[in-house]
């Protein structure tokens, strides 16, 4: 009868053992995968653009590091394109691991995706040609107003009530070639820096609008890959690593 019973009882384990197979993070299925895939922007300089047939950018160089640190080999990184209204769809579908866009966290958008530390601070400014008769932020609501969709810019259009005479663009390419004498552009001042070095005719104003943490959004449900993420920036900053990839790109 004892024997039995011990019988019974190794069955059962073997059994338990059977049922508690560990689930796979996302973090250990991206190393199964051998790269990780980045929602990155390709007209966003100098965070995420192309050159010469070379996508660069601060933006890219922070995806590699992230790369390294998962693979130590920093050129495991696939990189799709996102604009700022697609870039959280792409990641909860999964289509992306993470994203690093040139985007802000924020409170709202904390409700649906977790962010990393902040790697770069911006904040949002006005870009107008130099020979527009707009002088002051005030000045906009006599005059057209770009935005880009799905930014933190359309939030400052409802703080400074600017609710006509406003141009939607889906992307910077086309927010930039609105503007003209009568139109101008809020975005991120990192942005319309990048915009105004090769462009002379225009000019950004001083009055910063808004602050933006710009971070890595990684889905809620993954603690792993958001402290692998967080334990990067956190090193790239205490190495002083961060600071030499800031100046390669901000002038
Ligand atoms: N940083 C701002 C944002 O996240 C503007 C730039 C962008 O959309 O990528 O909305």
């Amino acid at each position: 009868m004892k024997k039995f019973l011990i019988i019974i009882i190794l069955i059962f384990c073997v059994f338990l053992c059977g049922c508690i197979k560990e689930e796979k993070t996302s973090l250990d299925e991206i190393k199964e995968r051998g790269n990780l895939v980045v929602g990155v922007k390709f007209d966003a300089k100098p965070f995420g653009y192309i050159e010469n047939d070379n996508l660069q950018g601060f933006d890219i160089d922070i995806a590699k590091k992230i790369a390294k640190e998962i693979f130590d080999d920093e050129s495991k990184v696939e990189f799709i394109e996102v604009n700022s209204e697609n870039r959280i769809s792409k990641l909860m579908s999964g289509e992306i691991d993470i994203i690093v866009a040139t985007m802000s966290d924020t409170q709202e958008r904390r409700l649906i995706v977790d962010f990393s530390e902040p790697y770069y601070i911006s904040g949002q400014s006005v870009l107008c040609k130099k020979d527009t008769e707009v002088a002051s932020v005030a000045d906009l609501k006599n005059h057209n107003t770009v935005v880009v969709i799905g930014t933190t810019a359309e939030k400052t259009l409802r703080k400074l009530y600017i609710r006509s005479n406003v141009i939607r663009a889906l992307n910077y390419n086309e927010a930039f070639n609105a503007v003209n004498k009568d139109t101008c552009l809020i975005a991120d001042e990192a942005l319309l820096q990048g915009f105004v070095a090769d462009n002379k005719d225009y000019q950004i104003f001083n009055k910063k609008l808004s602050q933006e943490p710009y971070a890595v959004a990684i889905r809620k449900d993954e603690p792993e890959l958001k402290q692998m993420v967080d334990y990067t920036i956190k090193n790239l900053e205490h190495s002083d690593e961060l600071e030499k990839i800031k100046n390669k790109w901000i002038k």
